[in-house]
Formats: structure tokens, C-alpha cells, sequence
């Protein structure tokens, strides 16, 4: 059987080093005789395979000791809940920038809970664009500051970090986690669902400052609650044992890739490869411009509906899987995670040149 080339936003492709391992193991791991899939998350084995997960993450992201690392489900979704009813504690009030759907729920979110505004928003273009922000504009006393970092739908993301002086800059970092080197201490806390560039769906990492868990409103349901979970060790209840488990596998990958610098280099020829090409085509277009293009999801257009549902067809037929633009925008959208390959994009540009 050939495997295609699937440019999927999420679930998304994985590494397939990292799936012919899981496959290898995945009937006994180790020498416990049972698949990860069956083991109990108080086993020994497994408290060994989180807290392997946990210090791999640690190491790759150079996340700093004052930060805690937890493992979560209920997707990034459940995050837009969990940053007001755990961060929104003093004045109520908290800054979204709105550069897309994802974070417009985010802010919507929000606003169940306090006093969100919105700073600047790039709705006026479809959001094809990284607005600029204006500090005057920013909410002095705001709880926290919300930004999506990379924004999966319109294919744009934030190459500079807002200033945001002592207010925390939270960032939902779904689809650019892993994807080149972040710098976490500009942060107050950082989450991502896991199937774009970690793993499975149903996982959820959050990385978060110490110093901002501990204060969650009082109707905070415990499961929402982020000190529950850094104290039990993301062992409050059963966590998502096997997306660990992928994670932990995905991030050897990426150690033996030579870590994120590496991925950012690649991630970086590939797109370029890409773009270079949108931008000398005369069929395709690329929908965002300049400094703003996300290195991880690339929309495109022809400029006719028929004939871009012609090419997302055609290449699927071919092994190119997955290019349909989401349904909010139209067009195509090719998703080029960390594990995609090169010839991947070179093999797809091929076949756009061809068609
Ligand atoms: C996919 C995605 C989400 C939604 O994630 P779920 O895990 O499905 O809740 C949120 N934000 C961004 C940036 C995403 O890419």
C-alpha cells in the first residue's frame, strides 16, 4: 500500500518513524507484555513513559523550571474557557487580538466570563493579515493578553510578539508548537491541541507560568481547574495515556532530527518551496502576503471556484490528500507540519505546474 501525501490541518500527518514504532510496540511495550493502550496510568510503566514525555518536551522547548508542564484533554477548545475562569481573577478584564476564527472563539469565550475587548482585528481582509497593534489601545489592567499565535484557517501568524509590559501573554499555539523554537519566558502560559505537529487528537498541552495557577474563580469546575492538574501531575484522573505515549515518540523523532532549530530550517525550505512557487504561478495564488505567512499552513486560490474544486479533486486522485481550503474560506490550504516531507512539497508543487 502506498501512503499519500496527506496535507491535512488536523488530525494531521505524523511522522511515519514515529507510527512504525508505535506499530512495533504496540502489541507488548517493553517487556510489560500489554500494548500502552491497556495500561494502567498508575502502572510503573506508564508513570515512566509520562515523565519521560514531560522532560523530552521539556528539553526540546527549553522550557523554564518555573513553568509547568501539563497534560490535558478537551482541545485547545476547552482552553478558551480554561485561560478566563483560571486567569481572569483581578481586574476581570482581558485583551484578545482577533486574527481569525479560532481566536474570535476565543474572545467570544472570554467574554462569558469578563470584560474582553477586542484590540485590533484583521475581519476588514478575511484575515489575511497580522494587524498592527497599537499599545495605547491595550487594557492597562488586564488579567491576561490573548493571541493566536499561528492561525491555522488563513495561513497567517505572528512573526513579532505584542509588548504587553506586565500583563501575561497567553498564546493558543495549536498548529505552530514544535514548529521552530518559542521563546516561553515572553509567555505566561502557552496551549495547543495535539493533533497538528504532537500527536493524536485528544490530547492537550498547556505550558504555564507557575506564578498564574492558584487562583481560579470559585465555580471553576475541578477538571478545569489547572491546579488540580499541576499538582496531581496530569494524574488527577485518567489522561490521555496513548497521546502521551505518540507525543513522547514524536519528540525522539524531532531530538533526532537535531530539535527545533532543525524543524525551523526545514519548515522553513519547505514553504518556500511552496510559496516560491504561488508566487511565479499564474494559476495559483497564495492568499497572504509578506512577513505574515504561517510556515505551517499555506492557503492558495486560482480565483475560480470550479476550478479550484477541479485541482483539490484531481489531486486527490494523485496522492495529494487533504487541500481542500477550510469551509470558512474556500480554496485550498496545504497543511506542512513538521512531518512532511520535503518531496512532499516538491512532488505537490510538480503536480500543480503540471495541471
Ligand atoms: C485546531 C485548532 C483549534 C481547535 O482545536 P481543538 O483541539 O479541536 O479544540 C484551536 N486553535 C487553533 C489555532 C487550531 O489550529
Amino acid at each position: 500500500m502506498n501512503r499519500v501525501y496527506n496535507f491535512s490541518a488536523g488530525p494531521a500527518i505524523l511522522p511515519e518513524e514515529v507510527l512504525k514504532k508505535a506499530a512495533e510496540e504496540m502489541l507488548n511495550y517493553g517487556e510489560s507484555g500489554q500494548s500502552v493502550m491497556e495500561m494502567s496510568h498508575r502502572s510503573k510503566e506508564y508513570e515512566a513513559i509520562i515523565n519521560a514525555c514531560e522532560k523530552s518536551l521539556r528539553e526540546v522547548m527549553s522550557i523554564p523550571d518555573n513553568y509547568k508542564v501539563l497534560f490535558l484533554q478537551g482541545g485547545a477548545s476547552s482552553q478558551f474557557a480554561m485561560i478566563p475562569l483560571n486567569l481572569m481573577n483581578k481586574s476581570g478584564k482581558a485583551d484578545y487580538v482577533l486574527t481569525g476564527q479560532w481566536a474570535k472563539k476565543a474572545y467570544s469565550e472570554g467574554k462569558r466570563y469578563g470584560e474582553c475587548k477586542a484590540v485590533a482585528s484583521s475581519e476588514d481582509k478575511t484575515f489575511s493579515y497580522i494587524p498592527k497593534l497599537d499599545r495605547s489601545e491595550f487594557t492597562p489592567d488586564a488579567d491576561y493578553f490573548h493571541i493566536c499565535l499561528n492561525n491555522t484557517i488563513f495561513g497567517t501568524r505572528f512573526t513579532d510578539l505584542p509588548d504587553t509590559g506586565n500583563v501575561p501573554l497567553i498564546a493558543d499555539v495549536s498548529s505552530c508548537i514544535l514548529s521552530e523554537p518559542i521563546d516561553i519566558s515572553k509567555f505566561g502560559a502557552i496551549y495547543a491541541g495535539a493533533q497538528k505537529n504532537m500527536g493524536p487528537a485528544g490530547l492537550t498541552v498547556v505550558i504555564i507560568r507557575e506564578d498564574l495557577i492558584g487562583n481560579a474563580r470559585e465555580s471553576t469546575p475541578t477538571m478545569f481547574n489547572y491546579q488540580i492538574h499541576a499538582e496531581n501531575g496530569s494524574l488527577y484522573n485518567t489522561p490521555p495515556t496513548y497521546g502521551i505515549y505518540i507525543l513522547g515518540l514524536v519528540l525522539d523523532w524531532i531530538k533526532d532530527k537535531g530539535g527545533l532549530e532543525s524543524m525551523k530550517a526545514y519548515n522553513e525550505k519547505k514553504a518556500a518551496i511552496l510559496y516560491g512557487y504561488l508566487d511565479r504561478s499564474k494559476t495559483f495564488k497564495a492568499t497572504v502576503e509578506g512577513k505574515d505567512r504561517s510556515l505551517m499552513n499555506i492557503p492558495f486560490i486560482t480565483g475560480d471556484k470550479d476550478l479550484d474544486a477541479k485541482f483539490v479533486s484531481e489531486a486527490k486522485a494523485a496522492g495529494f490528500i487533504n487541500l481542500k481550503g477550510h469551509r470558512s474560506v474556500g480554496g485550498m490550504r496545504a497543511s506542512v507540519y513538521n512531518a512532511m516531507p520535503i518531496e512532499g512539497v516538491e512532488k505537490l508543487v510538480e503536480f500543480m505546474s503540471n495541471f
